[in-house]
């Protein structure tokens, strides 16, 4: 089974081949043996690479419950 990286959901589509898609976090991310790389989907569909600096907002997230 797998899970959002980030908020750890199941509700992700699939995309590609290792790649999948969280509509929680918009990200996508792609699973290639060991290898985790996740990916921010800007507004114009572009992919950019995931910013650690984002985690903040994860971080606040686990804080508030
Ligand atoms: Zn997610």
């Amino acid at each position: 089974m797998t899970t959002c990286p980030i908020c750890g959901q199941r509700d992700i589509g699939k995309v590609g081949a290792d790649q999948y898609y969280c509509g929680d976090c918009c990200v996508e991310f792609m699973i290639r043996n060991q290898d985790l790389k996740i990916y921010n989907v800007e507004v114009d569909g572009t992919l950019t690479l995931y910013d650690d600096t984002a985690q903040g907002t994860v971080n606040l997230e686990v804080q508030k419950g």
